[in-house]
């Protein structure tokens, strides 16, 4: 965020709205993407922290630990959706009272929308943000409870704008393409606009490209000229529903950037850049904005072209793929031509807990793996006998493995999800909503004893 200073040199003024990321917690990758831009020597004038949830606030306390922070805009309201939201938020808030930052806490006092912040030649205008939804737009389900309070804030510098709307709400419905009527945050936008001008020419569209934002109204005042859709691979985002309300509203297909380039979810996903069968790679879809003091403006990737090698990972369709961390990931059990696309994305060990003799098992993978240049351990699990010596060389294999990319598999991922709980929490330090994955989730209503019995085991009873 430039401005000309008064000797007519260069100053700096570095603004940070929201810090990502929900599975951030062992990638430290909203850190590295802010060290990119902002050296240390420098402090970051400004942080907004949209809303509670963690794909928001996920870094916040890293990124507060490394930097000197002048002023901080908040909601100040605990995130009380899922356990981790709120150690997450605890964290973020620990943070933010041992920095000594000027505060803004929106539970707190109040900021009424218009208010202006100066940086240089640069203005920051708060166009909506609460602790809590105000009563006058009535009843709301509990997810636009979370996210319609999202602090919004308009940059304008040499006649330019860019409106920056975190989880703002506007539509009723998750999954009725229809918005017929716009509510909630975006309603308010629209009601203000008289005085609280929302015409942007850039806009980073609300709530990741959800269907439940940017109504068809909003998106009129708005009248973008570019649309950033800050999405990653989960929930079919942006869905095509909203993108089309912004192509309707005239913008050119050619100017619709998002941070999730290659990914193909399902059908409900916008398809424009879809590379079939990619998941997205998080962290390599860095969009610039730049403002010159003529006030030209350029809108595109850091990285125009990504080898899609890098861009792309197609280890997703494994079975029950879940990527535990940023070195490891887990599935059932792979298929020789899989085994393959783990070797391309540069895992080292591959760590298999199924039986011999498991249905889907690979005759001979430990040949066909070595033949890969990857390392092979087997170490196999009966499933109804899980005992702490299985847990106690899993734990010294993960250990000698340690800072490698690793993929531990066993046939669908159930074993490994309960070996991985255990050794993330015990070995990593992660909370129990991190160390989890949706194969755990959904075996835990009706897991048998023994496995009840693994994930209790501490350290002491493994490492005996
Ligand atoms: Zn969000």
């Amino acid at each position: 965020m430039p401005g000309a200073g008064e000797s007519g040199e260069w100053d700096h003024h570095y603004l940070v709205y929201d810090t990502g990321r929900w599975e951030d917690w062992e990638r430290h990758a909203t850190l590295d993407a802010i060290e990119q831009v902002i050296p240390h020597s420098e402090e970051i004038d400004f942080m907004v922290l949209s809303h509670a949830d963690r794909d928001h606030i996920g870094g916040a306390s890293e990124i507060l630990g490394a930097y000197q922070v002048g002023k901080i805009i908040r909601p100040g309201k605990k995130a009380t959706a899922f356990q981790d939201d709120l150690v997450i938020w605890e964290a973020a808030d620990q943070a933010i009272r041992a920095e000594g930052a000027e505060v803004l806490d929106l539970s707190e006092q109040d900021v009424p929308a218009g208010t202006r912040f100066q940086f240089g030649e640069t203005t920051l205008t708060l166009v909506s943000g609460f602790s809590v939804p105000p009563e006058e737009w009535g009843e709301l389900q509990p997810a636009h409870s979370r996210n319609s309070p999202s602090i919004v804030i308009r940059l304008d510098f040499a006649g330019r704008s860019v409106l920056l709307t975190g989880d703002a709400i506007g539509c009723e419905h998750y999954e009725i393409d229809e918005c017929d009527q716009t509510i909630a945050s975006e309603k308010y936008m629209l009601d203000n606009a008289g005085s609280v001008s929302i015409k942007s020419d850039v806009i980073v569209a609300p709530h990741h490209g959800s269907i439940s934002s940017s109504s068809p109204e909003f998106i009129a005042s708005v009248a973008p000229e570019w649309v950033i859709f800050p999405s990653g691979h989960r929930y079919e985002l942006p869905r095509t529903a909203a993108v089309e309300r912004y192509i309707r509203a005239g913008v050119l297909p050619s100017r619709i950037l998002g941070t999730d380039r290659g990914d193909h979810e399902g059908p409900k996903e916008w398809p424009q850049g879809r590379i079939e069968g990619c998941a997205d790679v998080p962290f390599d879809d860095h969009i610039d904005i730049v403002i010159t003091t003529e006030g030209d403006l350029a809108v595109g990737y850091s990285q125009p072209n990504p080898p899609p090698e890098l861009s792309c990972n197609r280890m997703q369709d494994i079975l029950n793929f879940h990527q535990a961390t940023g070195n490891i990931a887990t599935g059932g059990q792979p298929t020789v031509e899989q085994l393959t696309e783990i070797a391309d994305a540069g895992y080292s060990l591959v760590l298999n807990l199924a039986m011999h003799d498991s249905d889907n098992a690979i005759p001979e993978e430990g040949n066909v793996i070595a033949s890969l240049g990857m390392s092979y351990v087997h170490i196999p699990v009966p499933f109804e006998a899980p005992t702490s010596r299985h847990l106690q060389r899993f734990f010294r294999v993960m250990e000698s493995f340690d800072g490698e990319k690793v993929f531990v598999h066993c046939a669908v991922n159930a074993r490994v999800s309960a070996f991985m709980h255990r050794y993330l929490m015990l070995k990593k330090g992660a909370t129990a909503g991190q160390a989890t994955s949706p194969l755990l989730e959904r075996w835990l209503p009706h897991m048998e004893e023994v496995w009840k019995a693994v994930l209790e085991l501490e350290l002491d009873e493994i490492e005996e």
